[in-house]
């Protein structure tokens, strides 16, 4: 079972202004937007349930009006509802956890923890492979930024996909990933690539977040240097975790 895709018009700093929403079996994940083919998909896959991969707008959208219309069960992951409730503005039915299997008609879709673009945020497994929400992009690279995001525990997700292997991964922007493996092994690469550069500066003597992006971004990132600074910081966090730097919240120091 291929997972069937929509794209769909969202409020999202992805280029192309969509995300993809997912119908796997009965399934209804991510609708972060409602569209008209989405409606027809939805109906013509008996659709039963909702859920998402994270609680950003652009996935939760349109659970609130999809759930009402389709009288959709809505699933929250356990121990995050309020904060579902809070972006979604409805309350989930029933909730699950990383290892549960949602029942979606003639299959079964596992849930698979893979936080760090979001702390909440999953992957849906089926046979065919992964519906990863944030978690990866064929090309460029997704937001790891604070709050919210986690630098460590995205490295580490991207460590278990790759050690799992699945077969595609189905993102909810851009293309889907024919080779997981390697899409995970250039991420990683990106973020220690960024991360040996954040430590640079440092050293050379960055101590605020703006010295920082400074140091450690050659490009021009006139319209994202709010993204930057939060990713700046996210790395700044796992680094002071790791005891590499010393990180207040405000300023940073070499150890
Ligand atoms: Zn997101």
């Amino acid at each position: 079972m291929r997972p069937r895709r929509i794209d769909v018009p969202a409020e999202t700093r992805a280029p192309t202004g969509e995300t993809a929403a997912y119908l796997l079996g009965r399934l209804l994940v991510d609708p972060g937007g409602q569209s008209d083919r989405l409606d027809h998909a939805v109906r013509e896959a008996g659709a039963a349930h909702v859920a998402v991969t994270h609680h950003h707008p652009d996935h939760v959208a349109a659970v609130a009006e999809y759930a009402r219309r389709f009288d959709l069960t809505v699933w929250a992951r356990a121990g995050r509802t309020d904060a579902f409730a809070a972006a979604a503005g409805i309350d989930p039915d029933r909730t699950f956890s990383p290892g549960s299997t949602l029942p979606v008609g003639d299959t079964t879709v596992a849930v698979l923890d893979t936080p760090g673009h979001a702390p909440e945020h999953v992957g849906f497994v089926c046979p065919a492979g992964v519906v990863s929400g944030d978690l990866a992009v064929a090309e460029g690279s997704v937001v790891v930024g604070a709050p919210g995001g986690d630098m460590r525990a995205y490295l580490s997700s991207l460590r278990r996909l790759h050690a799992r292997d699945p077969e595609r991964l189905f993102p909810a922007h851009g293309p889907v990933i024919e080779h997981p493996r390697s899409a995970c092994e250039r991420l990683l690469a990106h973020r220690l690539d960024r991360e040996r550069r954040v430590l640079a500066a440092v050293r050379d003597g960055a101590r605020d977040v703006e010295a920082v992006v400074d140091g450690a971004y050659e490009k021009d990132i006139t319209g994202v240097r709010d993204l930057a600074r939060a990713t700046v910081v996210a790395h700044l966090e796992k680094l002071a975790v790791e005891g590499r730097v010393t990180w207040n919240g405000e300023r940073a120091q070499p150890t």
